[in-house]
């Protein structure tokens, strides 16, 4: 039976590979987007220790890996799903970036203190 997503009003269909989140792709990138926002406010406040990095990049590594598999499963996409999941991947990409500037100032201080 195909199961339904579990965001509010939504009717689409869960993807098999999305079967775990509960959420259909739009509503698994908006989650993603909104989950990296957090990370990114959190980053940026520089109160972040090496270990809840290490985190972020192994929760990137895994939500990247996913949403390729998703794009690529023949799932019939609109143009504007196309679309919103490059942005998508565009969030990982940046927060990815900012994470590796917070690690390089956390050497930077580290080296100064
Ligand atoms: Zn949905």
């Amino acid at each position: 039976m195909a199961i339904i997503c579990s965001s509010a009003g939504c009717k689409y269909r869960v993807p098999d590979l999305l079967a775990a989140e509960g959420l259909c792709v739009l509503h698994f990138t908006l989650s993603l987007e909104q989950t990296c926002n957090d990370l990114r406010r959190q980053t940026a406040l520089g109160q972040v220790s090496r270990e809840r990095i290490e985190e972020i990049h192994q929760f990137l590594q895994q939500r990247g890996e996913l949403l390729a598999r998703v794009s690529t499963a023949g799932l019939g996409l609109s143009d504007e799903m196309k679309a919103r999941i490059l942005a998508t991947f565009l969030t990982l990409i940046n927060l990815r970036e900012n994470l590796d500037r917070v690690t390089a100032r956390l050497a930077t201080s580290k080296i100064l203190s």
